[in-house]
């Protein structure tokens, strides 16, 4: 972080502007919105200027700067159209340790000026560190259309409301688990489409009731990876859990979405690497809910494809805790998309079947199941089994030349695929390294893909591997 983001209470402060053009007008006109005693020095001024000067607004020197211009001033924008000016202003100022303001110059400036959406008293800056306005502008005008106009209103009537609920709840995570709750609920709604007094009653009613605050827990899929493919609900969740209780697979990305003061607990399984087992997981989260937490159990994918999540949820249930299910896109869903393979296809795959490639003795899968010509078959956690799969499979009547694309961390930026067959597969994924998580899309869509044969493939970023990227690749569905 090149700057540091800082709200400056400028009332009935001297500030000093240095410019009377189109410019120095815009800065001043932010400067009285914030209350600034304001000195405008310029050999030339716009009509504006005269303007405020004639009202008393701003006190007006017709003459070019000095430096004992800065005088008192705390802060000082050089809005001047000569950049040699500017850069004395600059230098003058920070002779005097004084904050300065070049504007359009942040090599000049100690102070940069932010992108400003006022719903005071909230008050949003946005800045790019002067690296691209036109982005600051979009980004400003996104939240800006984002936020009901009397947006204000609402942290207004939270503050008349602080003392009273600080009185009554002592305990700062208890306090902010209150606040989360009322601002996101109809309660915040009222206060902005102007009932007041209902929302005023709710809150009573709220306080009044706090000390059966229960814990809660919420079953969450995190998606295959790409930070964006989380749920809008997934996300909610994420941001007002008290802890998350999230595996090796959920991104570090997703992760920066939680509270700062939130617990966070990794409790990642790697293949073969157990750490903690399944019991201890569901004794963990039943016991987190009974101290009153808001319990997120943030999972790779979909909690209940090969998640375990039934297990989980069952444990809760067991306990007597309720618990919400919120679904992900899980990786089938995610790594065909990014590889742009449509896992059912019209004349192409009728159905598609999710399978796990872990499976213990006794438990394979009935492989005639597997083989129909017109089906697709997603294979999770394939890669310890590679070899026996693609036998299988093989030997139950699927041709050796039918197509496979395996996908290693599909929908992240390091993401790997290739695309290969059914009787290569294997000896190709080893000598590729191929490492977990990876899925294994099987039959004739996966010859629709946008990765191309091996031989084909061009390097990946770190040019040891002939991988292709798929994100660049055409998609071809033309068979
Ligand atoms: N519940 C998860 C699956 C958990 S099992 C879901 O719905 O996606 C873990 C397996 O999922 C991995 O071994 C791998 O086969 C697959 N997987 C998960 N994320 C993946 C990713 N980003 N790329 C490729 N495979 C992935």
């Amino acid at each position: 972080m090149d700057y540091l983001p800082l709200f400056l209470a400028l009332r009935n402060t001297d500030c000093l502007v240095v410019g009377g053009g189109e410019v120095a007008v815009r800065k001043i006109r932010l400067l009285l919105q914030a209350g600034a005693q304001i000195r405008v020095v310029a050999p030339r001024i716009d009509n504006a200027l005269k303007e405020w000067a004639d009202n008393g607004d701003i006190s007006l020197h017709l003459k070019a700067f000095a430096a004992s211009d800065i005088a008192a001033a705390q802060l000082i924008i050089a809005a001047t159209n000569d950049r040699s000016i500017n850069s004395d202003i600059a230098a003058a100022a920070g002779a005097r340790h004084r904050l300065c303001n070049v504007v359009d110059d942040r090599e000049l400036s100690t102070a940069i000026m932010p992108g400003i959406v006022d719903r005071s008293p909230v008050i949003i800056a946005v800045s790019t560190c002067g690296t691209s306005p036109v982005l600051a502008t979009q980004l400003r005008q996104r939240i800006d259309a984002s936020l009901p106009a009397n947006f204000g209103k609402l942290a207004g009537w939270a503050d008349s409301w602080r003392a009273k609920v600080r009185e009554h709840i002592s305990d700062s995570k208890q306090r902010l688990q209150f606040w989360q709750t009322t601002l996101d609920s109809d309660i915040a709604t009222q206060v902005l489409s102007g009932n007041q007094h209902s929302a005023d009653e709710k809150v009573q009613q709220k306080l009044a009731g706090i000390e059966t605050t229960k814990g809660i827990a919420w079953l969450v899929g995190a998606g295959p990876g790409d930070p964006e493919l989380l749920t809008l609900k997934a996300l909610r969740r994420i941001q007002t859990a008290d802890v998350i209780v999230h595996d090796r697979l959920v991104a570090p990305q997703i992760l920066t979405h939680a509270r700062k003061d939130a617990d966070k607990i990794s409790v990642g399984k790697q293949n073969g690497v157990e750490g903690i087992t399944q019991t201890e997981i569901n004794s963990l989260l039943v016991k987190l809910v009974r101290q009153g937490k808001r319990v997120c159990r943030l999972k790779g994918g979909d909690p209940f494809i090969f998640g375990r999540g039934g297990e989980e949820l069952a444990a809760l249930n067991a306990a007597g805790i309720d618990c919400e299910v919120v679904p992900g896109i899980t990786a089938a869903a995610g790594c065909a998309a990014a590889a742009g393979i449509p896992l059912t296809h019209r004349n192409v795959a009728r159905s598609v079947t999710f399978v796990t490639g872990q499976t213990s003795a006794g438990q394979e899968p009935d492989w005639q199941q597997l083989v129909h010509k017109d089906q697709t078959l997603v294979m999770y956690m394939s890669l310890r089994q590679l070899e026996t799969t693609c036998r299988q499979l093989i030997a139950a009547g699927r041709t050796a030349d039918c197509p496979v694309v395996l996908i290693e961390n599909g929908t992240t930026s390091q993401q790997r695929s290739f695309s290969s067959t059914l009787a290569e597969l294997a000896a190709d994924t080893s000598a590729h390294k191929v490492q977990s998580p990876a899925l294994l899309i099987i039959g004739d869509v996966a010859a629709l893909s946008n990765v191309q044969d091996l031989p084909l493939a061009v390097s990946n970023q770190a040019g040891e591997q002939p991988w292709l990227p798929v994100a660049n690749s055409p998609t071809n569905l033309s068979l």
